[in-house]
């Protein structure tokens, strides 16, 4: 087991890509914090799959955008769990808005949960990985934080791109302390964040679109980013921090950039 007896907090874990992260922990010997803002009911079933796995999780309802509530929720975790080794900071919200559409409460919306919410979280977090000199921290990017992408994206690209330099800052700040910090940039997931307000005709068109510009011609599913997740929360990674790695199948529109 990969994660024997570590203890994982991830946000975002009652559905999508922190579903699949949470549930691939637990099956490598990790406990789970899981952590959910609305969706209590869909997270404590996540929580119960984890524990007929054998292993210890409970929900945490907490706001990233809301530093206290974060704190609170970080503070009652670790009472409950006496540690935590890795942070996926994994919640995150779009919105299909281009320049002329998106308002500052969009901007303050998004910054708020993608960016704020996770520097609260590392914040919250960090003190307690300082003081075991131990700490695996994964932020979620996205594909549309290094470039061209689909249109709309005028708010969320920005909020992912300032992730990224979080993710170098910290590592470098968090690095003499044994602390990795690194962050994923998903293609397309197949998720609610992309299906949500779409009909089926309308995704069927945006997954091939997208699977043609892809060099292993699919979009992605949740598992190829948990399957990322766990190598960057393995000590297998020991030596990699400060990094974005891109998992995106191999996009056309993306071939040319590097972060
Ligand atoms: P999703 O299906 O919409 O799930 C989002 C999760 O974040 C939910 O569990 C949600 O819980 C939680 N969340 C939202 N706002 C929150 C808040 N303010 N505080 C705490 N939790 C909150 O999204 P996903 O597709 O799995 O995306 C996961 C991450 O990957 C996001 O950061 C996203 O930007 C990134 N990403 C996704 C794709 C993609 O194609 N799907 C591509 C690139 C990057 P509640 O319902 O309880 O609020």
């Amino acid at each position: 087991m990969r994660l024997y007896n570590k203890v994982t907090l991830i946000t975002g874990a009652s559905r999508g890509i922190g579903k699949a992260i949470a549930l691939t922990f637990a099956k490598e010997g990790s406990d789970i914090i899981a952590g959910c803002a609305k969706s209590k009911s869909a997270a404590q079933k996540v929580v119960s799959e984890i524990t007929k796995l054998g292993r210890k999780a409970i929900v945490i309802q907490a706001d990233v955008a809301n530093k206290d509530e974060v704190f609170k929720a970080v503070g009652e975790a670790t009472e409950e769990f006496g540690k935590i080794d890795i942070l996926v900071n994994n919640a995150g919200i779009t919105v299909r808005k281009d320049i002329l559409e998106a308002s500052r409460e969009d901007w303050e919306k998004i910054l708020g949960v993608n960016l704020l919410g996770t520097y609260h979280c590392i914040q919250a977090v960090a003190p307690y990985m300082i003081k075991q000199k131990y700490g695996k921290i994964i932020n979620l990017s996205s594909v549309a934080s290094i470039g061209n992408t689909i249109g709309g994206q005028v708010v969320y690209a920005p909020s992912k791109a300032a992730v990224n330099i979080l993710t170098k800052k910290l590592a470098y700040e968090l690095g003499p302390y044994n602390i990795n910090v690194n962050a994923i940039a998903p293609g397309l997931i197949r998720t609610e964040m992309v299906s949500v307000g779409r009909n089926e005709e309308e995704l069927k068109q945006i997954f091939e679109k997208k699977a043609k510009i892809t060099a292993l011609r699919r979009i992605g599913a949740p598992q190829d980013i948990a399957n990322v997740a766990l190598f960057l929360a393995s000590d297998e990674s020991s030596f990699i921090t400060g990094q974005v790695i891109v998992v995106d199948g191999g996009r056309s529109d993306f071939l040319s950039h590097s972060v």
